[in-house]
């Protein structure tokens, strides 16, 4: 079968806005308004000739369980499916406690994750990136969902570790 690629973050962070990037045409639901993926869905993807198995995910609903931990449980189903987990952070806006209560859950999967800085439109936000080094998640790749900025080179790491 093909490898798995999860992308997991909180809501609104362009998790489905990349996936229609890498594959090519609009097909994974974007809306201005958080949440509005309801469940895992799995799209056939390809870069230099590997073919894989994208799953985004983001269903989720307020109530009092709290929004932080059924972000990171959405999550955590998605990952244990998961060959590799691509976690997107939005750059700009920076790192919320709904990022850490995800980056807590990831620390304890063994598989490989690649930290999406999302929303880098143009090269004078990179500097933006950096702060994400604090995360401890590695090195951040810079990309914009929008424009398709950096996502060469993401799919290109992505492909080491598939
Ligand atoms: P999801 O909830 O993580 O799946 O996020 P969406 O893909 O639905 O995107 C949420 C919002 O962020 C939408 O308004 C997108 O147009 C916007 N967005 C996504 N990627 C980018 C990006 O690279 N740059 C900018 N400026 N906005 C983006
Ligand atoms: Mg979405």
């Amino acid at each position: 079968a093909d490898p798995v690629v999860a992308i997991v973050g909180r809501p609104n962070v362009g998790k489905s806005t990349i996936i229609n990037r890498i594959i090519g045409h609009r097909e994974a639901v974007v809306e201005d308004k958080p949440g509005v993926t309801r469940d895992r869905v799995s799209y056939k993807a390809e870069w230099a000739g590997k073919d894989f198995t994208l799953v985004d995910t983001g269903g989720w609903e307020a109530d009092a369980k709290g929004i932080d931990a059924q972000v990171a449980a959405q999550a955590e189903i998605a990952v244990a499916h998961a060959d590799v987990v691509l976690l997107v952070v939005d750059a700009i806006v920076g790192i919320s406690n709904t990022d850490e209560a995800i980056v807590r859950m990831l620390r304890r999967v063994k598989k490989p994750i690649l930290l999406v800085a999302n929303k880098v439109d143009a090269e004078h936000q990179e500097a933006e990136v950096h702060a994400l080094w604090s995360l401890g998640m590695g090195e951040p790749f810079p990309v914009s969902g929008v424009h398709g900025r950096g996502l060469a080179d993401l799919l290109d790491a992505l492909l080491k570790v598939i």
